[in-house]
C-alpha cells in the first residue's frame, strides 16, 4: 500500500515508528508537512499540491493524520481534502475536530452515558460561588480549554483559591472549564490506546511527588496497568462516540467507576511503546491494511 503520514515532523518518535513500521510491513511510506499542503477547491478533480508536487487520487490508499492541536483547523481542512480525493483516513477529520474541542467531547460522553468528573463550564458567571457549588465545592480543577499537556490544569484546594483562580481567567477572556477534584486517582491516570474499537495497549501514569497532573511531559512515570472490563468498555465506547479509529482515552480511577477526562486524537507512541513492550505502530498499520480497502467501513462518530 502507498500509505502517507501526515506530520509536521519525521523525526519526531510516533512519526519515525509509523514510517519503521510501514516500511517492516513492505509499504510504501511518505511523510508529508500538512501545513505545506495547499488545495485548490471547485475544480471536479479535487487535489493537494505539496512543494512541486500534486497528489491525486491514487496516489495514495490511506492517510495517518498525526495533526498536533494547535494547528487542528488547517490541518483537518487538509484531511478533509484528502477524505475528498477518495483516499482511506484512518482518523476522519470531523472526529479528530470533535475530540479537539473539549467543551464538546464532554458533552457528547456525557449524553451518550460514559462516566465524566462532574464538570461544570461558564463564560461569564455573577455567581462564582455558585458554579463552585455546582461540582461540590473545594477541591476542584479548573481547565484551560485550550491547554494541552498539563498546561493551564490547576487544582484549587480552597473556595477561596477557586474563586481567585476563576476571576483570574476570566479576567483575561480565557474560556475555563471546572471539574471535581478525583482525590482517590491519587495522581495517577490511565492511558487506553484504542485501535478499530479495541484496547490494544494501557499505562498507568503517575504524577511525581506534589504533583496531580500526571502527564510524562510534566516528569510523571508510566507503567504497564491491567484494566477492569469495566475500564476498557468505557474506553472502547469514549472512542466510538467520538468516532476516532485510532485515539487515546485517558481515564480516572474513581470510586464510582472509571471517568473519562479526554479523548486524544494523535496519541504519542513512545510512552505506551515503552511501558507496555507493544508494537503500537505495527498495530495502527495491521488495521489500516485490513480497512483501507475498498468499501471498507471505518468507525463513524455520532454528534
Ligand atoms: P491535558 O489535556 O492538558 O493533559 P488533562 O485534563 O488531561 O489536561 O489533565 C492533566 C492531568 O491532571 C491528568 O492527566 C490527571 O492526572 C490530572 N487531572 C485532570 N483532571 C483531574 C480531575 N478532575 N481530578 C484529578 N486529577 C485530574
Amino acid at each position: 500500500m502507498k500509505i502517507a503520514i501526515l506530520s509536521r515532523n519525521r523525526k519526531l518518535y510516533s512519526t519515525a515508528r509509523l514510517v519503521e513500521a510501514a516500511k517492516k510491513r513492505g509499504h510504501e511510506v511518505r511523510v508529508i508537512d500538512h501545513i505545506r499542503c495547499f488545495m485548490d477547491m471547485g475544480t471536479d478533480n479535487p487535489s493537494i499540491h505539496y512543494k512541486d508536487e500534486e497528489f491525486n487520487k491514487g496516489d495514495f490508499d490511506a492517510v495517518i493524520p498525526r495533526i498536533g492541536s494547535s494547528v487542528t483547523f488547517y490541518g483537518t481542512a487538509v484531511v478533509r481534502q484528502f477524505e475528498m480525493m477518495g483516499i482511506y483516513c484512518v482518523n476522519e477529520s470531523v472526529a479528530i475536530s470533535r475530540s479537539r474541542d473539549k467543551l464538546r467531547s464532554i458533552q457528547l460522553l456525557s449524553r451518550k452515558g460514559v462516566g465524566i468528573p462532574v464538570t461544570a463550564f461558564a463564560n461569564s458567571p455573577d455567581d462564582v460561588s455558585g458554579l463552585i457549588r455546582e461540582v461540590g465545592g473545594a477541591p476542584l480543577v479548573i481547565k484551560l480549554l485550550e491547554g494541552t499537556q498539563g498546561i493551564g490544569v490547576v487544582l484549587a484546594e480552597t473556595k477561596k483559591a477557586a474563586e481567585s483562580v476563576i476571576e483570574a481567567f476570566m479576567g483575561v477572556k480565557s474560556n475555563i472549564l471546572i471539574q471535581e477534584f478525583i482525590k482517590e486517582a491519587g495522581g495517577s491516570d490511565i492511558r487506553c490506546f484504542v485501535v478499530g474499537g479495541e484496547v490494544i495497549a494501557a499505562m498507568q501514569r503517575t504524577a511525581p511527588a506534589g504533583e496531580f497532573r500526571s502527564n510524562l511531559h510534566r516528569g510523571g512515570s508510566a507503567e504497564l496497568v491491567q484494566l477492569t472490563k469495566e475500564e476498557k468498555a468505557a474506553a472502547v465506547k469514549a472512542a466510538e462516540i467520538m468516532g476516532l479509529n485510532v485515539c487515546g482515552v485517558d481515564l480516572l480511577r474513581s470510586s464510582r467507576g472509571p471517568l473519562i477526562m479526554e479523548v486524544n486524537s494523535s496519541p504519542g507512541l513512545e510512552g505506551i511503546e515503552e511501558a507496555t513492550k507493544k508494537d503500537v505502530a505495527g498495530m495502527i498499520i495491521e488495521f489500516i491494511e485490513v480497512n483501507a480497502k475498498p468499501n471498507a467501513t471505518a468507525t463513524r462518530g455520532k454528534g
